[in-house]
Parts: structure tokens; sequence; C-alpha cells
């Protein structure tokens, strides 16, 4: 079972697995954005836009 939440770029579902943790990524299959899971409450998620531009990792 997965809860879905309403995608922050293009408004379309993205399904959040129900074992995914705060902090993981999900990836928006419609536009492709990339949004860091904020909440997980029983059935509901909320996301937050991934903060992923200008970070390296050195690899
Ligand atoms: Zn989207």
């Amino acid at each position: 079972m997965k809860a879905k939440v309403e995608c922050q770029e293009c408004g379309a579902d993205i399904g959040v697995p129900e074992d995914a943790v705060v902090g993981e990524i999900v990836t928006c299959p419609d536009c492709g954005g990339d949004f860091e899971i904020s909440a997980k409450g029983n059935d509901k998620v909320e996301l937050k836009p991934a903060e992923t531009v200008g970070e390296d990792w050195g690899q």
C-alpha cells in the first residue's frame, strides 16, 4: 500500500512506499522533481523540495 502525495511542482500524484522514512528522497514520475519526505503520519506524507543543488559529496 502506498501513500500518495501531490507533487509541488506539477501536481501529479507521487507514490510513497509505506515503509519510506523521513528524509528519504522521492522522485515525481511526471516532472522528475526530487522531494524529501519532511513529515510522515499514518496515511499522510509531507514533502519539501530536496536541497541537492550545491552539495558536493566528493564523488
Ligand atoms: Zn511533478
